[in-house]
């Protein structure tokens, strides 16, 4: 079990799988930088977050921008919407609601599905956690993607479950060690946020801190 200062962002399961070296440039460096598809990306997920934080439509709750966390994962996140429907056998209870309510999350994202499987893997998390928070067991969920305007279901099987459970220790473990994978360039650096940080040409160097502390000291 970890305790909820140790938790880390689910969001970083999606820099993790596109690139270990980015995940710790921007989770254990606290490096950032936005280029047009991160940009799009926080619009729309603002527009998610912003709008009524709660709705309720017949046998449907909708819920926007609620807080999750999972110690056991040690993983912590928002999720952009949780639709809770209604379903007295598998559901749970909700305060000041009558019935049993089953969560089902769905994430936003801007352009087209990846090819890595990286936003199935975030999402999984998220539900993982409202499992662990609400005591219950939720099957599937879904994706939106911006682009083609469209959602796409995701069932929660037991090996995606098993790759959020591995890819968050191996996240664990590199940040307890404070380790920051060296360069391994490939075609992802083309569309990566952090390409002018990470130095690119520079294959021999791991952490941008200590390039840039090397720099300076060199420097009469
Ligand atoms: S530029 Fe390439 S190696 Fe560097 S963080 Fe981005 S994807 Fe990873």
């Amino acid at each position: 079990m970890y305790s909820p200062d140790d938790c880390l962002m689910i969001s970083g399961l999606q820099h993790f799988r596109f690139c270990r070296r980015q995940w710790a440039l921007i989770h254990i460096e606290q490096q950032w930088a936005e280029n047009l598809r991160t940009v799009e990306g926080t619009l729309l997920h603002e527009r998610a977050h912003n709008e009524q934080l709660r709705e309720s439509r017949g046998d449907l709750l909708i819920v926007r921008g609620l807080r999750v966390q999972s110690l056991t994962l040690g993983l912590t996140g928002q999720c952009d919407v949780v639709e809770f429907r209604r379903d007295d056998t598998r559901g749970v209870t909700l305060c000041g609601k009558e019935g049993a309510w089953l969560p089902y999350p769905v994430e936003y994202k801007h352009g087209a599905a990846k090819q890595d499987g990286s936003d199935a893997l975030q999402l999984c998390a998220q539900a993982m956690c409202l499992e662990e928070m609400l005591v219950c067991e939720i099957p599937s969920g879904a994706l939106f993607y911006g682009e083609t305007r469209r959602r796409f279901p995701v069932s929660f099987t037991q090996e995606l479950r098993e790759e959020v459970r591995q890819d968050a220790a191996q996240m664990h473990n590199l940040y307890r060690r404070g380790h920051t994978p060296h360069v391994r360039p490939t075609k992802s650096c083309n569309a990566c946020s952090l390409k002018e940080l990470c130095l690119p040409r520079l294959q021999k160097s791991g952490s941008v801190q200590e390039y840039l502390r090397e720099s300076m000291e060199e420097t009469p």
